[in-house]
């Protein structure tokens, strides 16, 4: 059955009245300046809506027309814009663009495609997102977004954004041509997002076939104390790993709620930093759930922490090292059918002086979980403080010294792998730029300069016990974010 396209678009007409509106959009409607939006446009490139809305803030208190913009020299128009993605490259482009401007266009704002791409910085879908909203004009801009959501609903089967404009404008009625980038940005980012889109809440789960999509599988948290039946070795267990860097000051910035949202079965934080009697009552006896802690022996350093819907048969802390485990680094649960390991792995510093502790820690770790998996299932998780390939951080090359990214570490994890763990999240995505821990200097976050470096590992011999694994990059509270395992 074909995808009905019109009926879908008027609901969405309806449904993103609520949302945030897309930044380009909002500087289109507030200034109804061609010369603006396309400037806006080139800043939102690879940006976060609300660094790009400041940065044209700032940007446009200077330079409101191309005139202005030429008195402004190369390093300031970087200096005025960043955090954007690519701040440099975009300040070159804005820098030339007064110049293309006025040579060719009598320095106004051309509404041609052709001409559009002829402008420095300008791509097809720079081009028709400014002839679409500045000028009114019917143009088809196709981001990742409206590429990403056309084929999900399997209105084309393309395979770049290029592609999806041509099928869109041999195919889509004319009349939302203009209206589509923004009604499709706004639901992307809101509900049908590209990690874990809020299937259980979509307008249009009854008829969407989602295709090729792994929606979340959240569930509610069991009303009182009764846990759901999840003893049956079938039932899918979510498994959640998050080093929070501190759980007193998560526990203050709605903690409990995220996890409510994220109906883990088990939920293991790293990094606590805080024995129990620190905790409020609401995190410490979290409802529904058993909770184990292995802090360390000194205030206020590393510790981890086990949550689970499911009490645990039995519990081990450490692993028999007292050189680790004063530093409340490991923590295990055994289940009937499988043993859960919560493993907070040392940072081997800046200056690498903790390198050598660091691999012995690795070593006894690796053999510890080798020693469980002999007699069932194993997932091992948490921050291990390495990102194991190039793709696994934004910038290896200035990084191959450093503590995290350092050939010993890398070679360890390489060793790890070769014996048959399983990077579950590798297992299922081997997309580049998706990480789980940021710096909070030179807002690394907005601008994605991040690190994998939080893992879910399984035993070679659990491969079929695995449904699905992902990292929440959208989760705030802690300069990591959780990742999680579906297991069954
Ligand atoms: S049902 Fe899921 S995949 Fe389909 S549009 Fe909604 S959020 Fe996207």
């Amino acid at each position: 059955m074909s995808f009905d396209i019109e009926n879908a678009l008027q609901i969405l007409e309806h449904e993103v009245q609520n949302y945030q509106v897309p930044v380009v959009d909002l500087i289109a409607v507030q200034t109804r300046d061609p010369f603006k939006v396309l400037v806006a446009t080139i800043l939102s490139a690879r940006t976060k809506d609300e660094v790009t809305a400041q940065a044209a803030s700032r940007l446009f208190a200077q330079a409101a027309t191309p005139q202005a913009l030429a008195g402004l020299d190369e390093s300031t128009l970087q200096k005025l814009i960043y955090p954007v993605g690519f701040y440099k490259n975009k300040a070159g482009y804005l820098a030339a663009l007064p110049g293309a401007l006025e040579k060719n266009f009598a320095s106004k704002v051309p509404d041609e495609i052709d001409q559009l791409v002829t402008l420095p910085g300008v791509g097809r879908k720079t081009a028709n997102l400014v002839r679409a909203i500045a000028f009114h004009k019917p143009a088809i801009c196709v981001d990742t977004h409206v590429h990403r959501i056309m084929n999900i609903w399997g209105y084309v089967q393309t395979k770049n954004p290029l592609e999806t404009e041509m099928a869109l404008r041999e195919k889509l009625p004319e009349q939302y041509w203009i209206r589509v980038n923004s009604l499709l940005v706004a639901f992307g980012q809101g509900t049908c997002r590209p990690v874990g889109p809020h299937c259980e809440r979509c307008v249009l789960a009854s008829f969407c076939p989602r295709i090729g999509v792994t929606p979340r599988k959240l569930r509610a948290l069991p009303k009182g104390q009764d846990a759901p039946n999840l003893l049956e070795t079938t039932a899918i267990k979510r498994m959640i790993s998050w080093n929070v860097n501190g759980l007193r000051a998560v526990a203050k910035n709605g903690f409990t709620e995220i996890v409510r949202d994220l109906a883990p079965d088990i939920l293991a934080l790293q990094e606590i930093k805080a024995v129990p009697e620190q905790l409020p009552d609401s995190v410490r006896e979290m409802a529904g759930f058993t909770a184990y802690f292995h802090p360390a022996q000194k205030k206020g350093y590393s510790g981890v922490a086990t949550y689970s819907r499911i009490p645990a048969d039995t519990v081990q802390h450490g692993i028999g090292d007292p050189r680790f485990d004063e530093e409340g680094r490991v923590l295990t649960l055994e289940f009937a059918d499988f043993y859960f390991v919560n493993c907070y792995f040392p940072n081997s510093r800046h200056d690498l002086s903790r390198l050598d502790l660091k691999q012995e820690f690795n070593l006894a770790v690796q053999a510890f979980v080798k020693g469980l998996a002999i007699r069932k299932s194993v997932v091992i998780c948490g921050d291990f403080n390495v990102a194991h390939t190039e793709r696994d951080l934004a910038n290896p090359a200035a990084n191959v010294k450093n503590a995290g990214f350092t050939p010993e570490e890398r070679q360890w994890m390489d060793v790890y792998t070769h014996e048959g763990w399983i990077d579950t999240f590798r297992a299922y995505n081997q997309e580049p730029g998706r990480y789980s821990w940021w710096s909070y200097r030179s807002n690394a976050r907005e601008r994605n300069i991040g690190w994998r470096i939080d893992y879910f590992f399984v035993d070679p011999a659990s491969r079929a016990r695995m449904v699905g694994a992902d990292i929440l990059d959208d989760i705030p509270g802690s300069d990591h974010c959780p990742v999680v395992l579906d297991f069954r």
